[in-house]
């Protein structure tokens, strides 16, 4: 047996079996970024050079940040959300591929994920994160009137962006983590590192194959908090979940949670409690397992290219052919 390692997806903890083989070396380091914990796990690298490359993994997730949070009022995408209405805004590179990117998943998936919901999801994370109750009909109908992807309008030639409507607010929550998990692996593999494990918040990316038998990702139970429903095998990709059962809030006895669907604008209720893509790129997997949440089943038949299980209600699997997927029973 040379899976020794269990890593719950879609929930913070990184648990650690012990197997046979005893106990393995790595270096690691955790910190908050992107509105969750980021940890770097390097094995196979002496201390030293592996905390020097963590380092490094690291900036480039700040930098990321600085671009891409919709939160921190001094990050270039807080800038565009506040001027681009008024007029083209020049951006940086960096900005202009994950607003294109963004784009590109937005139509494919008719809107399921949708990177210019910032308004209405706004309003919920007022309720959601400060407890004030939930948005009324009316707030909800105006932030959707201002938003949508057809609203954003890039220029190619001059790498700008641009607001068809005044209250438009781009929001990469769904998004920007996968990103900076493909950026920060690229770091790792630039700087030597063979086996490692990044996980951003459950959003989970591998290096390697450890030892030729893959790395063992646990998927959370949408049901039993921090228990796992089913384990993965993974070779060098990453496993994303978007799942109802991470952040939400009660409200009047209903349960309310933080991915909307901007044919209601409310949250989603497809049926789907759990949604999860494995698939080389992380913001790949983030995208479309933001999409598959929202989109439920109906979704399921743009997923030609990737790895994918879907439960729905009654904790019924759909899941595709390609993956090593383990269940204990
Ligand atoms: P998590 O952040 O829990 O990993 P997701 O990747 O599904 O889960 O992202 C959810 C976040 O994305 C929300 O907190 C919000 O900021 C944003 N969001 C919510 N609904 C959508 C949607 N339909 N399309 C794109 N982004 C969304
Ligand atoms: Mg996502």
């Amino acid at each position: 047996m040379k899976n020794k390692f269990l890593f719950y997806a879609a929930v913070f903890a990184l648990l650690l079996l012990s197997g046979c083989g005893g106990t393995q070396v790595y270096a690691e380091r955790t910190v908050f970024a992107l509105g969750t914990d980021v940890s770097v796990r390097v094995y196979d690298m002496r201390e030293k050079e592996a905390n020097l490359v963590i380092e490094k993994a690291l900036a480039r997730l700040y930098e990321i940040e600085a671009t891409a949070s919709a939160k921190m009022s001094e990050s270039e995408l807080y800038y565009v959300n506040q001027n681009a209405y008024e007029g083209d805004v020049f951006i940086s590179d960096e900005l202009f591929f994950l607003l294109k990117e963004g784009l590109f998943y937005s139509e494919l998936t008719g809107g399921a994920f949708d990177i210019a919901l910032g308004g209405v999801i706004e309003l919920w994370e007022a309720g959601i994160e400060r407890g004030q109750g939930i948005p009324s009909d009316d707030e909800i109908a105006a932030a959707l009137e201002n938003s949508g992807f057809e609203y954003l309008v890039l220029n190619e030639n001059e790498q700008t962006v641009r607001f068809l409507k005044s209250g438009l607010k781009i929001n990469l929550g769904a998004f920007a983590k996968g990103y900076a998990a493909d950026e920060m692996k690229r770091v790792l593999l630039q700087n030597g590192t063979k086996n490692a494990v990044l996980n951003l918040g459950g959003d989970i990316i591998t290096i390697g194959d450890k030892d030729g038998g893959g790395w063992l990702i646990g998927l959370a139970d949408p049901l039993e908090a921090g228990e796992i429903c089913a384990k993965l095998r993974i070779f060098d990709q990453a496993v994303v979940t978007s799942g109802n059962y991470e952040r939400y809030f009660i409200y009047e006895n209903k349960r309310y949670h933080h991915i909307i669907d901007r044919k209601t604008g409310y949250p989603s209720e497809s049926g789907a409690i759990s949604a999860t893509i494995i698939t080389e790129s992380a913001m790949t997997a983030d995208a479309l397992s933001t999409a598959l949440f929202v989109g439920g089943g109906d979704l399921i038949e743009i997923l030609s290219d990737v790895g994918y299980i879907l439960i729905e209600e009654d904790m019924r699997f759909t899941f595709s052919e390609d993956i090593n997927i383990e269940f204990d029973s």
